[in-house]
């Protein structure tokens, strides 16, 4: 017995080793790519269900690896995270939207705000602001043209330093977008006090709504909720014309997903954002 159980603690052992040094890799990758340009931002419209017209965009950081190729997102910011890189990471991609839409707005195309993920960690260091501030002077984009998606998670700790962040935020007239919203540890009761303005209704919610009467119900009962504070609600990850049609029928006022578009490169966002419209 107590062989099988040194040869599992090897095992083990060789496994955190392994995972270590793929960590490493990873880690040490982030800081190359940054420097050789090897992250890239994809784009993703936002519609409008009472028009129809594109009425945001969503950035998401693409990593073309030169030997691995593309790595996810899901599999590269916890990583990130957990070495605190998803600093300069997160300033990276905060620059380049903010620039990109500038840009865009330049060449005449529809003014909407670009929305960027934020990880949770930026609330425990107050130069968020200073980060933000400078993207957009170095842009020249306004600030309603901005939103910041976070996540719950912000809320965990020191949610009265976090709401004095979010607050001074919000009064400089950039949006914040509570990301994921149902999955984390907020409640509806907790939203209330939160300065925030838009809800993203998380996927989960979003699926198979057809088959489960319960799950689209308290889909349904959230929009309103949210609605009676004064926020909006968006619907991520809308894939079908049936869930399209469920979020607008229940007044949801925005829905993404691959139902309207993928997320894509910059130029063929730009031709899709002169399209302009789903009506
Ligand atoms: P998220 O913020 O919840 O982003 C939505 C994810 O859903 C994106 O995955 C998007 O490509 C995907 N998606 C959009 N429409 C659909 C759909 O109809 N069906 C399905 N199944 N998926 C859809 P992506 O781009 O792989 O990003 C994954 C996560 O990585 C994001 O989740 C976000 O949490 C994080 N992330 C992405 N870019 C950044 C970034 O620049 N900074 C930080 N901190 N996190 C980021
Ligand atoms: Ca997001
Ligand atoms: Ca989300
Ligand atoms: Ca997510």
């Amino acid at each position: 017995k107590s062989v099988g159980c040194s040869n599992s603690y090897q095992f083990y052992e060789e496994e955190l080793k392994i995972r270590f040094s793929e960590e490493m890799m990873i880690d040490n990758g982030i800081q190359e790519a940054l420097s050789n340009h090897q992250f890239t931002l994809h784009y993703q419209p936002k519609v409008d269900t009472v028009t129809g017209a594109i009425s945001g965009i969503e950035a998401l950081v693409r990593w073309e690896h030169p030997e691995l190729g593309r790595i996810s997102p899901d599999k590269f910011i916890p990583l990130a995270e957990r070495s605190g890189i998803i600093y300069k990471i997160d300033e990276w991609v905060l620059k380049e939207a903010c620039r990109q839409n500038k840009a865009w707005q330049d060449e005449g195309l529809p003014k909407v705000p670009v929305a960027v993920n934020i990880s949770a960690l930026h609330f425990s260091q107050t130069n968020l602001l200073d980060m933000i501030h400078g993207a957009l002077e170095e842009s020249g984009l306004e600030e309603s043209y901005l939103t910041l998606e976070i996540t719950e998670g912000v809320f965990i700790e020191n949610v009265e330093l976090v709401i004095g962040i979010i607050s001074r935020i919000r009064e400089r007239g950039i949006h914040i977008s509570i990301d994921d919203f149902g999955t984390g540890y907020s409640s509806l009761n907790q939203l209330q006090r939160l300065p925030i303005s838009h809800v993203k209704l998380d996927r989960s919610f979003i699926r198979d709504i057809g088959g489960e009467p319960k799950k689209a119900a308290v889909a349904k009962a959230i929009i309103e909720l949210a609605h009676s504070m004064n926020m909006t609600v968006v619907a991520e990850g809308v894939e079908t014309a049936e869930e399209s049609e469920y979020f607008t029928r229940c007044r949801c006022d925005e829905l993404q997903g691959y139902y309207f578009s993928r997320p894509l490169p910059a130029p063929e966002f730009s031709r899709l954002l002169q399209r302009g419209n789903y009506a």
